[in-house]
């Protein structure tokens, strides 16, 4: 059966490529009816922040990732969360230093400073050759160490990626790691290998970072006697040609973008595309469908552009296809934030924002024309609205069509009125309409035209506004 895992460190944030990661991976254990399980990388304490793991499983689920083993839920195969897979680690650095695959380290900072400052690029294996009787007088003796991994010193390795094809790394490129801290905490490199085989992993599907670095793995597989799992190592995500998306940005985690109205399932959407062609040329597809259509030689070997306006529209779609109601509920705290203690139709602007906004935090704009001019309060009407080279229109216009505008306010048929008034007039229905639309709002850009802003506002209000402006153009 496959089985993946998405294994982030708890930084507080879950970066967007990260949810990528996470995204393929449940995509490729669904397909294949496998299981998807979400493994908590804690074992780097000093990068670990309060509430950080809450973070990744809150995003996970906003973004409809479901895992079936992990923290919380459990499983057959836990713990999940590395911090607490402590003593697993060491029986396993155990077994590697017992078959020589491993070695202690009593190597100070100062030593290792030092080689770094007389040109050494890596370690140079100065305590694999300390004799047994050394080592275990030292331990005694409470000496601080870590445990190396011991790479060969010539030849190569190569292994398959599936993505990347046949990668070959000379081993006089890898430095003997650490696999157990001095604290007695496991890196990366170590854990990574031990969980992956322990929890039954049989794809690892993870950033292209770890690339040149499988070697190391693949050797610790073979000295313990393992299976390799199949490797799967993805592109980052880019914000331009040389710039990786970074958190420095501002906008590169999955919370930044929820936080601008975008919709989870839109931004799933989005970055589903990102490295991954479904070769039918769709874009807008939903989780059941990237899941139907999801397929590893589908993956990318170069890396993506980051394209928000491209998330934007996407965006639309997934607006769009709303229920009111639904966009109404999402559409409220922003009102809330704008307009609170104002006597504003919002059920109906709703309706009249849905099909006009990309992302909710649109609606400060689409709606500004709210705060244009309210008939009532001392905001300044601003008249060169009234002039509109298309139309032909000006304040001499404006001020002719006022009692007019009023008029048809009044009736019951406010289009049927406003046609009257232009063909009595001599004006095309155009020109009527700005007059109308801008006397009412003192805005130029509105969602929906004179009569949507009549029935928004209420025929007292409307009539309210348009009696005010009649009076400044007289
Ligand atoms: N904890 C690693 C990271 O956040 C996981 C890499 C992996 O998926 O193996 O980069």
């Amino acid at each position: 059966m496959v089985r993946t895992r998405f294994a982030p460190s708890p930084t507080g944030y879950l970066h967007i490529g990260g949810l990528r990661t996470a995204l393929y991976a449940y995509l490729f254990a669904k397909k294949n009816g496998g299981k998807f399980i979400l493994r908590i990388e804690d074992t780097d304490q000093t990068r670990e922040k309060e509430g950080a793991v809450d973070v990744i499983i809150k995003a996970l689920d906003k973004a409809g990732i479901r895992y079936d083993e992990g923290p919380i839920v459990g499983g057959d195969y836990g713990p999940y969360v590395q911090s607490e897979r402590k003593q697993i680690y060491l029986d396993y650095a155990q077994k590697l230093l017992e078959s020589g695959d491993a070695y202690c380290c009593f190597c100070t900072k100062e030593r290792l400073a030092d080689l770094h400052e007389h040109g050494a690029t890596k370690y140079d294996k100065k305590c694999l050759h300390m004799s047994k009787s050394e080592v275990q007088e030292r331990i005694a003796r409470g000496e601080p160490y870590v445990i190396r991994q011991n790479i060969p010193e010539h030849g190569s390795s190569t292994y398959h990626d599936e993505v990347f094809g046949d990668v070959t790394v000379d081993f006089s490129d890898l430095e003997d790691n650490i696999l157990i801290k001095s604290d007695g905490m496991p890196t990366y490199n170590f854990a990574n290998v031990i969980d992956d085989h322990l929890m039954g992993i049989t794809h690892c599907i993870r950033g292209v970072e770890y690339l040149m670095s499988t070697p190391k793995y693949n050797l610790l597989y073979d000295a313990l006697g393992w299976e390799r799992p199949v490797y799967i190592h993805l592109q980052p995500i880019m914000r331009d040609a040389t710039h990786k998306l970074s958190k420095r940005d501002g906008d590169a985690g999955f919370e930044d973008f929820l936080n601008k109205g975008f919709l989870p399932q839109a931004i799933v959407n989005y970055i589903a595309l990102l490295g991954w062609n479904p070769k039918n040329n769709r874009e807008k597809l939903d989780m059941d469908e990237l899941i139907e259509l999801f397929s590893i030689d589908g993956l990318q070997k170069s890396s993506s552009i980051f394209d928000e306006v491209k998330m934007r529209w996407l965006n639309s779609l997934y607006i769009k296809e709303l229920s009111p109601m639904d966009f109404h509920d999402m559409a409220m705290p922003y009102y809330e934030k704008l307009y609170a203690g104002r006597d504003i139709d919002y059920a109906y602007l709703s309706e009249l924002l849905q099909s006009r906004v990309e992302i909710l935090s649109d609606i400060k704009e689409r709606a500004a024309f709210l705060d244009a001019f309210d008939g009532n309060a001392e905001k300044p009407f601003d008249f060169t609205l009234f002039v509109n080279k298309k139309w032909k229109t000006d304040e001499a216009m404006a001020k002719q069509m006022m009692d007019g505008c009023i008029a048809a306010t009044k009736s019951d048929d406010i289009s049927a009125a406003l046609n009257s008034l232009a063909e009595a007039n001599g004006l095309k229905k155009g020109q009527v309409l700005w007059i109308y639309r801008i006397a009412l709002t003192g805005a130029a850009a509105t969602p929906g035209g004179g009569e949507e802003m009549v029935k928004l506002f209420g025929k007292d209000e409307a009539l309210r506004r348009l009696e005010k402006v009649k009076r400044a153009l007289a």
